[in-house]
């Protein structure tokens, strides 16, 4: 299905049959191959957009950023996708087209008993943002299905439509880029940047700084935007968070307009490309990337300090940046692939940020999803019961388990590093799919459709 900014209330009507649009109600109707970057081309003209962006807008469709509850920088002032999702078309294991829509109630296949709920207003971590499991919190302060279906990683149906919600793009924008010599400023300087509302909030440590030409040579650097109804609203708020960080800051660089700020943010643009270059004896994988930690009691600077110690225990490096305001941080391992036993040391560095994010109240994914890879540890997130009400649930939409076998509830032989595709235990792959597939991650190519590798 094409994309229409619409008013269309049915998310069956083929383009001819859509009343005309309407973007006066601020809709648009996606098929789920849509990516986030045609929904926004779409609705820019009428100064619209939907909010949450994710850095991989370009290739990320609007199934998959449904099934994944997808977030991004602007997240901690717009949430993840999930708020700005008003009806779903999906394609149940029963092979049955239907239509979930937000305030339309729970359905009939799964509810939660007055225990259920004890164990989940017990058991739930209290993170600004999570994707790692069912959204059995969400689902119980709704009472909508639509809930469950968000975030459940194709596991309970397959979308093949979204009824997106937009929002106004803001004219006034403004930013900074604020350096410090010691991660220990983090403790104050987020929640101080976060208390001014701000529309992005990134973090770049170091190990990322260092492999970033003309980057600021400091311990780490925080990115801040602001969006507001006027310019001069958004110039006046970073002189407020310039002024209110003045004794911890040692670089400053501010932009009052949106050239300026994009320029500002190449840094952070250059980040997952760089990761991507690094030769084989620093291959960036993504194996501890996602974690998520409560803002509160600096944790968040305790789970940056307690990565750089595992890392440095099991020698292989970590790169670190990621949505800082949203206490979510973006963790690259960058393994020697071409020395010995660096599967065991990425397997041991695994073991403990999972203990690290479990111990300060942590998920294991806030935007990525759980995944094959992250679905035998949610028990430790969750406990035995909360689980069970996971398989309850998933037995409930998918009683033979075809969708998405493996992914959140685990498989019996389930170990985190089984279907890691780099290294002398991957299933082998024809040399030129080989080294495309290279060259579309060294040159950020995720937008390439998969059949092209074979041509
Ligand atoms: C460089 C890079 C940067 C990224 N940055 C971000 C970021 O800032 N924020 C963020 O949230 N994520 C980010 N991601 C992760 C990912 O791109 C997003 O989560 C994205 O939304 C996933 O969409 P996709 O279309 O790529 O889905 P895929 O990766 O193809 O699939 C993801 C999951 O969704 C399921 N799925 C896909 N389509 C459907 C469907 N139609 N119905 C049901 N299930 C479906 C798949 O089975 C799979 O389990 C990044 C990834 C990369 C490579």
């Amino acid at each position: 299905m094409p994309l229409r900014v619409s008013s269309a209330t049915s998310l069956h009507c083929g383009p001819r049959a859509c009343p005309p649009d309407d973007p006066a109600r601020r809709l648009a109707i996606a098929g789920a191959s849509v990516t986030w970057a045609a929904v926004n081309d779409a609705s820019r003209p009428y100064g619209l957009r939907l909010p949450p962006d994710p850095s991989s807008g370009a290739s990320a469709t609007s199934g998959g950023m449904v099934a994944t509850n997808a977030a991004g920088p602007r997240s901690v002032r717009y949430g993840s996708v999930r708020r700005w999702i008003e009806a779903l078309e999906i394609v149940g294991a029963d092979g049955e087209a239907r239509t979930v829509r937000r305030r339309e109630g729970r359905g009939k296949r799964f509810s939660l008993t007055a225990d259920g709920r004890r164990l989940i207003a017990d058991h739930f971590p209290k993170t600004r943002k999570n994707s790692s499991g069912y959204a059995l919190d969400r689902f119980a302060e709704s009472g909508d299905e639509l809930d469950l279906i968000v975030g459940s990683e194709g596991t309970l149906g397959i979308v093949t439509a979204v009824e997106w919600r937009l929002d106004a793009i803001p004219p006034g924008l403004a930013g900074a880029a604020l350096g410090f010599t010691d991660l220990a400023a983090l403790a104050e300087a987020v929640p101080f940047l976060v208390s001014l509302n701000p529309s992005a909030v990134e973090l770049l440590d170091r190990t990322l700084l260092r492999l970033i030409p003309d980057a600021p040579d400091v311990a780490c650097l925080l990115l801040v935007e602001f969006e507001r109804e006027t310019a001069a609203a958004a110039r006046g708020v970073v002189g407020d968070a310039v002024r209110g960080l003045k004794h911890q800051v040692a670089h400053v660089e501010t932009a009052v307009d949106r050239a300026g700020l994009e320029q500002l943010w190449e840094v952070r643009r250059l980040a997952s490309p760089a990761l991507a270059r690094l030769p084989l004896s620093q291959r960036s994988l993504q194996v501890v990337e996602d974690g998520c930690v409560p803002l509160e009691m600096d944790r968040l600077g305790a789970y940056v300090a307690g990565l750089r110690r595992a890392a440095e225990r099991h020698g292989v490096p970590v790169a670190i940046f990621g949505h800082a305001g949203d206490g979510h941080v973006h963790v690259n391992a960058l393994p020697n692939t071409t020395g010995p036993r660096w599967r065991q040391a990425l397997e041991g560095l695994f073991a403990d940020v999972t203990d690290l994010l479990a111990q300060l109240g942590g998920v294991p994914a806030g935007e990525h999803g759980a995944g094959r890879l992250r679905a035998g540890v949610l028990e430790r997130f969750y406990g035995p019961q909360v689980m069970g009400l996971f398989r309850d649930l998933k037995r409930s939409y998918d009683p033979l388990s075809i969708l998405n076998p493996g992914v959140i509830i685990p498989a019996t032989d389930w170990a985190p590093l089984a279907a890691l595709k780099v290294g002398e235990d991957a299933a082998a792959i024809p040399d030129d799919i080989a080294a495309r597939l290279r060259d579309m991650e060294r040159n950020a190519g995720w937008a390439t459709p998969k059949p092209e590798l074979a041509r």
